[in-house]
């Protein structure tokens, strides 16, 4: 009977996706507890004015450095989140941080906006313009200065929701950013009924425009979309100057990539921007001193 079972269970479930599924579960069940034992960080990767060069925006991107596996990649255990009802502790763990951060930015006299990636799920969540506008009343900052970064798969979700929700987060100001453009298999007509700030063109596109001629088709029709419809255009994965400046070219407004600068701490976003203003403010006096 035993051998019976044994055999049954090695027949209907393969061995690899069990241990899979196990380790998921472990993985999970760690989750829960690196949310309380501080294992949870937020890294912060400048987004450039690819005209000026100077950062205009930064993005909060979460960072899980477990006990016993090191560092968790965000794609690894976001869906895990997302599938068990702690998605909604991390992104608020999230937005209290990177609010913080920028209000201490932002009092510095950086004029930066900060971008936070909203998941799927909580786009269908009426209690989230609330819970958003709590956040930056909490931390003093203005709706403006803040980037709720979505996907078209979020969008496609729960399209009377996540209208109603979108609309609430918009009329308060919230700027909203599509994500990973091009990726998510939505028809374009969410650009007409939803009211989008800017559109986020995809790695998988930029990454390689300069050699392959089907990313730079698509990176410029991308460009010229946006503009076009008044949105401000966003390219990630920026890896080299040449990419940065055929985007510069093409009408890009911001880039962000590891060429740009790597997702780092905030003390060193802090150093990045008051070097930019040293050098700001040295170049301003060499045109004020004559023959300096
Ligand atoms: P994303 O929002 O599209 O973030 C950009 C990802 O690309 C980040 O990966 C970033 O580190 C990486 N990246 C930036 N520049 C370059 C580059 O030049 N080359 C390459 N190869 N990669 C670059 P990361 O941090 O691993 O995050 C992956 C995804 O996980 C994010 O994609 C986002 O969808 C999700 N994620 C990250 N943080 C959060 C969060 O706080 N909440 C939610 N819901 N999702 C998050
Ligand atoms: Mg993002
Ligand atoms: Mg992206
Ligand atoms: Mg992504």
């Amino acid at each position: 009977y035993h051998a019976k079972l044994e055999r049954d269970r090695i027949s209907t479930y393969s061995p690899a996706l069990d241990v899979n599924s196990v380790d998921r579960l472990q993985l999970l069940a760690d989750l829960r507890v690196a949310i309380d034992t501080g294992q949870l960080d937020v890294a912060y990767q400048v987004q450039v004015d690819l005209t000026s060069g100077h950062v205009v925006a930064v993005e909060a991107l979460i960072r899980w450095r477990h006990p016993q596996r090191g560092p968790v990649a965000p794609d690894d255990f976001i869906p895990l989140a997302e599938n068990s009802g702690l998605i909604a502790e991390l992104t608020s763990y999230v937005l209290d941080n990177a609010l913080a951060a920028l209000a201490g930015w932002r009092a510095a006299g950086h004029d930066l906006r900060m971008s936070v990636n909203l998941s799927t799920r909580h786009l269908s969540d009426l209690a989230l313009p609330r819970q958003v506008a709590e956040a930056l009343a909490r931390h003093g900052v203005e709706p403006g200065a803040l980037v709720l970064e979505v996907t078209e798969t979020g969008i496609l979700s729960d399209p009377a929701r996540v209208d109603v929700v979108i609309a609430a987060l918009r009329e308060q100001g919230v700027a909203i950013a599509v994500d990973d453009y091009g990726t998510g298999h939505a028809s374009l007509g969410y650009l007409k009924r939803l009211e989008i700030d800017e559109l986020k063109v995809d790695r998988s596109f930029v990454s390689d425009m300069r050699r392959n001629h089907q990313d730079f088709v698509i990176v410029r029709s991308t460009i010229a979309l946006a503009r076009d419809l008044g949105l401000r255009v966003v390219a990630e994965g920026i890896e080299d100057a040449d990419t940065a400046r055929s985007l510069a070219e093409l009408g890009c407004d911001v880039g962000q990539g590891y060429h740009l600068g790597r997702p780092t701490s905030a003390a060193e976003i802090v150093a990045r921007l008051s070097d930019e203003r040293r050098a700001a403010g040295a170049a301003a006096a060499a045109r004020i001193v004559p023959g300096r």
